[in-house]
C-alpha cells in the first residue's frame, strides 16, 4: 500500500479517496499493489498509521544515499514553509461563541430542545457526528484557554483583545497565522534541511507553529542524529540567526551560515533613508568600559536591564544605555540622533551580542558571500518541487498528527524521485568511465 500512496503523491493525488478509486481503475496502481484493491476506509486508515514508520523510512533512505556517497552530510540547507491546515479560514470562534456551541450541543445529544426548537445548521446530523464534534470542542476549548493565558502573558502594547482570540473548530491543534500570500488561516509550519548537492531532504518537521522561530536547534538535533553527528555547517536566512539560535550552535559545534537580523534589501532600503536617525552602529562599545561611546565621544551611561522573553519559555536579557541630556541638548548632532534631547539618547544591547558582531562580520567576507551563495540555489527547490510539482499546498488529514504523517509521506516522495535520479546518474557516469 506504501508503493501506491507514493505513487499517488507523486501524482498530486493526496486524499484517501482517490487512492482508493485510482486503486480501481489505474492500470500502474493495480500493477504496484499486484492487484490489491482496499476499501476506502482501509485507505484512511493506512494514512494515520504510516506516520509511525515513515520516520524510520527516512533513516533508511538518507543512509542509504550516504553509504552510495550521493550525499555529504557535512552541510545542510535549512528553511520553512507554511502548509494550509485542514480547516476552513471562514469558520474561526471566540471564546464566547465556543461556550454557547458547547452548551446547545449538549442539550441536542441529552435530547433536551423540545421538537419545534430548530437545530442549527452546523450540529451534525448523526449520533456518532455530533459525539466526535462535542470532543473537537472540548479539544478547542483546552487550546483557546492555553491561547488567551499566553496572550495575557504579553507586553500590554502586544496584547490582544481576548473576544478576538479564535480557534478553528475543524482543527484546533492548527495555529492561527499568516501564509505566504498574506491569509490569515489556521496553518502548520514545515521545516527541510537539504543537502546542497544532491538536494535530497535530510531532515523535515512539521510543527504546530506559525512561524520559524525556535526550530534551528531541534532540526540540528534530528539531523544529526539521522546522519550519525556528520553534519558540520546549517545555512539559512535571517530568520534563524538570533542570539540563542547562535548560542545553540556554538554549544553543538556547528557552523552557521546566516545573516543577521535584516536581508539585503531591508539594509539597502535602511540605507537609502534621507531622514534616517544616527545608526546604532555608529556607536562604539568599549569592551573593557563595557559601555558605548556616541559619535560626538559622550560616554553612555547604563541605565537598566530587562528580562526579555523568547520562543519555548526561554529569555534574554537586554541592558539599556543612555547618553546624559545636558551633553545631548547641546550636541550639534541632536537633530538627527534623538527625538527628544533633553531625555537622552537611549542605545539597547542584548546580553551575547558579540556574537552577532561577530557574525555579521563573518557574513560579510566574500568567502562566507561565496559559500552562502548555495543556501539561495538549494531550500527554494525543495518547496517549490512540493508546491508546484506535488500540488502539495494544504493538508487532507485533521490534526498535528495527520500533518506530520503527510509531510512524511511527501517527503519521502520527493526524496525517492531525487534518489532514482542520483542512482542512474552514478551508474551512467560509471559506463562512461568504463
Ligand atoms: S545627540 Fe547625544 S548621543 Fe547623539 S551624538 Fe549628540 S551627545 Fe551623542
Amino acid at each position: 500500500m506504501l508503493k501506491m500512496v507514493l505513487y499517488q503523491y507523486l501524482k498530486k493525488r493526496t486524499s484517501p479517496a482517490q487512492w482508493s478509486e485510482e486503486a480501481k481503475l489505474n492500470e500502474a496502481m493495480r500493477w504496484l499493489g499486484r492487484g490489491y484493491q482496499p476499501a476506502r476506509r482501509t485507505w484512511y486508515d493506512f494514512r494515520d498509521r504510516v506516520g509511525d514508520v515513515i520516520e524510520r523510512l527516512h533513516e533508511q533512505l538518507i543512509n542509504r544515499a550516504i553509504d552510495e556517497d550521493l550525499l555529504d552530510p557535512g552541510v545542510g540547507v535549512q528553511d520553512g514553509t507554511f502548509f494550509a491546515a485542514c480547516a476552513s479560514r471562514h469558520r474561526m470562534i471566540n471564546q464566547e461563541t465556543l461556550h454557547k456551541r458547547r452548551e446547545i450541543l449538549a442539550g441536542v445529544i441529552n435530547g433536551s430542545p423540545s421538537d419545534d426548537q430548530e437545530i442549527p445548521k452546523w450540529v451534525p446530523p448523526t449520533v456518532s457526528g455530533r459525539l466526535e464534534l462535542a470532543e473537537r470542542i472540548e479539544a478547542a476549548a483546552e487550546i483557546l484557554t492555553a491561547r488567551i493565558e499566553q496572550n495575557a502573558g504579553k507586553r500590554s502594547d502586544k496584547r490582544k483583545d481576548p473576544a478576538k482570540i479564535v480557534v478553528s473548530l475543524s482543527d484546533p491543534e492548527a495555529p492561527l497565522g499568516r501564509d505566504k500570500f498574506k491569509v490569515y488561516r489556521p496553518l502548520y509550519t514545515v521545516q527541510y534541511m537539504i543537502e546542497p548537492t544532491s538536494n535530497l531532504i535530510i531532515s523535515y518537521c512539521c510543527e504546530a507553529a506559525a512561524n520559524d522561530a525556535g526550530t534551528l536547534a531541534p532540526m540540528i538535533d534530528k539531523t544529526q542524529r539521522i546522519v550519525s553527528g556528520k553534519l558540520r555547517c546549517v545555512m539559512a536566512d535571517a530568520a534563524y540567526c538570533s542570539i540563542l539560535d547562535l548560542q545553540d550552535c556554538q554549544d553543538r559545534n556547528i557552523e552557521l551560515l546566516a545573516p543577521v537580523q535584516s536581508n539585503s534589501m531591508t539594509e539597502s532600503k535602511k540605507k537609502n533613508r534621507v531622514d534616517r536617525q544616527i545608526d546604532r552602529d555608529e556607536f562604539a562599545w568599549d569592551k573593557n568600559e563595557r559601555s558605548y561611546h556616541c559619535p560626538a565621544g559622550h560616554r553612555l551611561e547604563h541605565k537598566g536591564r530587562e528580562q526579555k522573553q523568547r520562543h519555548g519559555g526561554r529569555s534574554i536579557i537586554e541592558h539599556c544605555y543612555r547618553c546624559s541630556p545636558s551633553h545631548c541638548q547641546g550636541c550639534e548632532l541632536a537633530v538627527r540622533c534623538v527625538s527628544n534631547p533633553s531625555r537622552g539618547r537611549t542605545i539597547k544591547r542584548l546580553e551575547g551580542q558579540e556574537l552577532l558582531d561577530a557574525q555579521r562580520e563573518k557574513m560579510n567576507e566574500e568567502s562566507t558571500k561565496v559559500r552562502y551563495q548555495l543556501r539561495g540555489q538549494t531550500v527554494e527547490r525543495g518547496f517549490a518541487d512540493a508546491k508546484g510539482n506535488r500540488r502539495f499546498e494544504r493538508y487532507h488529514g485533521r490534526g498535528l498528527r495527520r500533518a506530520r504523517a503527510e509531510t512524511g509521506l511527501l517527503v519521502l516522495a520527493q526524496n525517492l524521485l531525487i534518489l532514482d535520479r542520483l542512482e542512474r546518474e552514478d551508474l551512467n557516469h560509471d559506463k562512461t568511465t568504463t
